[in-house]
């Protein structure tokens, strides 16, 4: 363990810029004076983003869930119905997912997250058959989806490699990966909570490949299953390795465990100041990584609003529908004008940005500010209630 003198020199360097080793990084996260690494967070911050470091970012995206029919049965998610429970598993088709991506067009949405279950019978041509409706009706959208482990699957399911099925659905419309299905990437965890699922050395193979094809994807950690503090920094140091060698993170989001209407009974959660401790830890540590992403969606907006004082320059998506970690026990709602109202009062620039962080609508001034009480995060009925209607959005029919 480094000594109290030792741990300030190791926060000075990481400040500075300097690489910081897994074991420094694990010494700062567990000892680290919590404000002290907020700052050296924050200085690394305004210096990568030196002449806009005072404007933060956010985007108005959709998730689709396609499906809930899920063959992989993670422990910790309350979205999935097994392929039996044939009165609790739903599809959506086509028409209603064009539908969806109509509403997020006509709202100002730039970006659709496809995210559904492990389908038993979606191989790569239902992916590609998908994703290339959307874009030709909709070529303005960005397909930002799914992860390693849904191409896992589909390869599976297709008897393709890897390498194919990426290839294919990008080819079809897929623009870049949302990096789905990372949880922890470290075996003993998740094999507690997603035994059914990938490996995590196999999981990062498949973004290793799909940046070596072009595909870009962003990372994520799920936060507060039961992993030790080692657990997640060596979840960081999988991705920075990687990341040494392909450039092809965007950005690493941090999410914190939902506990309700899973199988993780009694599990506890990350506390806050455990996420505010990973959202800086992960600024110093993945050096190599340009954007850290605050999450509002899981651990409310008032440390949404703090995160961007700890290392975060994003707080990701206005989110127009969200129902899978909503499923679990996730309530925090908001609209355009709370996310813009948030980011001013923690003394940022408001940015609408797009998929790939350039800044699309700067507000500067609050006399111009968008006024659209429509733009709002919003969870479906139908996913919530379960059943393979249709029924109409409370969004626009509200409307
Ligand atoms: S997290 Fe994804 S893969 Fe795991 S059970 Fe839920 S829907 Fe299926």
């Amino acid at each position: 363990m480094t000594e109290k003198a030792d741990l300030q020199s190791v926060l000075d360097r990481a400040a500075e810029g300097g690489r910081i080793t897994p074991e420094e990084a694990l010494d700062l996260y567990r000892d680290a004076p919590l404000h002290a690494l907020g700052s050296a967070a924050d200085a690394v911050r305004r210096r990568r983003y030196a002449g806009t470091e005072h404007i933060a970012t956010y985007i108005i995206e959709r998730n689709i869930n396609y499906t809930n029919v899920c063959v992989t049965a993670c422990k910790f998610c309350a979205f999935y119905a097994p392929p039996k429970a044939t009165d609790k598993g739903w599809t959506r088709d086509l028409d209603d997912i064009l539908r969806r991506c109509a509403e997020t067009v006509e709202l100002g949405g730039t970006q659709i997250m496809f995210q559904g279950g492990h389908h038993p019978d979606y191989g790569v041509e239902y992916y590609e058959k998908h994703f290339a409706a959307i874009k030709e009706a909709f070529p303005q959208l960005v397909i930002h989806s799914l992860g390693a482990s849904e191409v896992e699957h589909m390869a599976r399911i297709s008897k393709v490699s890897a390498e194919e099925a990426i290839t294919r659905i990008h080819a079809a419309g897929l623009d870049s990966f949302a990096g789905a299905g990372a949880e922890l990437l470290p075996a003993r965890p998740r094999k507690a909570i997603a035994p059914l699922k990938e490996s995590g050395e196999r999981w990062l193979e498949i973004m290793e490949a799909a940046h070596n094809l072009g595909v870009e994807s962003t990372s994520t950690m799920l936060m507060g299953t039961g992993e030790t503090n080692a657990e997640r920094i060596e979840h960081l140091r999988m991705i920075r390795d990687v990341q040494d060698r392909t450039g092809g993170f965007r950005a690493f989001i941090p999410y914190t465990y939902q506990p309700e209407n899973n199988h993780l009974k009694g599990r506890t959660q990350a506390t806050l100041f455990e996420y505010l401790r990973m959202i800086a830890i992960a600024r110093l540590f993945m050096d190599n990584i340009a954007h850290i992403q605050g999450s509002w969606l899981t651990t409310g907006k008032e440390v949404g609003q703090l995160s961007l004082h700890y290392g975060a320059d994003d707080l990701g998506s206005i989110m127009l529908e969200e129902n899978v970690v909503s499923s679990a026990g996730a309530k925090h709602r908001s609209n355009r004008m709370e996310i813009i109202d948030l980011i001013r009062k923690a003394g940022r620039v408001p940015a609408q940005r797009a998929t790939t962080y350039e800044h699309l609508l700067v507000h500067d001034d609050p006399a111009n500010d968008p006024v659209d009480e429509r733009v709002m995060s919003h969870i479906s009925s139908t996913a919530i209630e379960g059943g393979t209607a249709h029924p109409e959005l409370k969004l626009l029919s509200a409307n």
